[in-house]
């Protein structure tokens, strides 16, 4: 016997006695259809058989002072004939008494495979069984619950991400199917209680003296068994939803940033508020740009007489050129900053493109630029070493 039994079974009426009946009413009327309905006295007679059972299961319960406490209980929680719909008798009667707090205390029971109602225990499934069917409010007192947070990932442009831009933003999720409402059974069709848990989605092995409960096999968990599937969600009751939703993203946003968008994430449940959209942002790098904070920087190589002589730079900007003044005795490595052409906030305020010079030393000379060379070296006083000679002459 399970919950599902207690919750589907009305054994007032299977015994014809009110529910206020003392318990001689109902030893007496047990008596009475158990004598009609025994089998000895009707032989070859299925129906009368089944009307045996029935009485019989119905008195192994409310003849027992503390099932039928619990019974009482668990008809008034549920409300009677909620589970009607699609329920199965399961024809079995006796096994071990069930315990009312199992079905609301059993977390440890429930986990795992329940993709169907989002990974909850049986509580859930309860609860999603009882806002589907419309009985009254008796289960958990629960409040509207807040959408869960949605976390999604967006790869921008290098430029997109300088100067800010919206872009769709095409986000999919797990979704109940609208078609079945999640419960996977195709429009028109009811899921069944599982036969083998008689819905309740756990199973308990005994073992010596230890008992183990875990999910289900035959409906893995779930406590139905759906026979005619839902042609969405092909019976699982899931259907991957898309939705697509314009971001805006700021001028300047960079690379690793996480962006939160409040109540964009999945609607709440039953008018609860909805969750926050977090886009992690990514941003391509530019082949000739790179960043620090609002700061553009660019890499330009001149040669060692431009940094000697000194000369005028005309560089990219991120939209346009600029020129810069390499000063005569420009040093390799200098950086030269063109003010206002980095990053504009959209505030206004703006970071800089800052130059780094490269001077670069050619691997081949011609003749005459080697001879040249020589005359300028012979004009030339030696590096500033003597720090260093005084330090290489200790050693020698
Ligand atoms: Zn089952
Ligand atoms: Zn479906």
């Amino acid at each position: 016997m399970s919950s599902k039994d207690w919750i589907e079974k009305d054994y007032y009426a299977a015994l014809g006695v009110d529910k206020s009946a003392s318990s001689d009413e109902i030893k007496k009327s047990y008596r009475k259809l158990a004598r009609e309905s025994h089998p000895d006295h009707n032989p070859g007679d299925a129906g009368a058989e089944e009307r045996f059972k029935t009485v019989s299961e119905a008195y192994a319960v409310l003849g027992d002072e503390k099932k039928r406490r619990e019974y009482d209980e668990m008809r008034s929680l549920f409300g009677s004939g909620a589970f009607r719909r699609g329920a199965r008798g399961t024809g079995q009667s006796g096994g071990a008494p069930f315990d009312v707090s199992d079905l609301f205390g059993g977390g440890g029971a429930g986990g795992g495979g329940d993709a169907r109602f989002g990974g909850g225990g049986f509580t859930d499934l309860f609860s999603t069984i009882f806002s589907g069917g419309g009985a009254g409010g008796a289960a958990r007192p629960r409040g509207p619950a807040r959408g869960r947070d949605v976390e999604a990932e967006v790869a921008l442009d290098f430029t997109d991400a300088v100067r800010g831009v919206t872009l769709p933003l095409t986000l999919r999720a797990p979704g109940v199917c609208d078609t079945c409402h999640g419960n996977g059974a195709k429009p028109g069709t009811t899921p069944l209680a599982c036969p083998v848990c008689h819905g309740a989605g756990v199973t308990t092995r005994n073992q010596g003296s230890f008992s183990f409960s875990e999910p289900c096999r035959n409906c893995q968990g779930v406590g139905t068994i759906v026979e005619e599937k839902c042609p969405e969600c092909h019976g699982t009751g899931g259907v991957t939803k898309t939705r697509t939703l314009t971001v805006r993203f700021p001028a300047g946003v960079a690379d690793g940033q996480r962006i939160r968008l409040a109540g964009r994430g999945e609607p709440g449940d039953r008018g609860g508020p909805a969750g926050d959209l977090f886009v992690h942002v990514k941003v391509r790098p530019d082949e000739l740009f790179g960043r620090t904070g609002d700061d553009l920087t660019l890499n330009v190589p001149i040669t060692y007489a431009e940094a000697v002589l000194g000369t005028d730079l005309r560089v990219p900007t991120l939209d346009g050129t600029v020129t810069l003044r390499v000063p005569p005795g420009t040093p390799t490595g200098r950086v030269l900053r063109a003010r206002g052409k980095g990053v504009v906030r959209n505030d206004g305020r703006a970071g800089d493109l800052l130059v780094t010079l490269d001077v670069v030393v050619p691997a081949k000379v011609s003749d005459e630029a080697r001879a040249a060379l020589e005359t300028f070296a012979a004009q030339t006083p030696p590096a500033a070493r003597e720090h260093l000679d005084a330090r290489v002459r200790r050693f020698s």
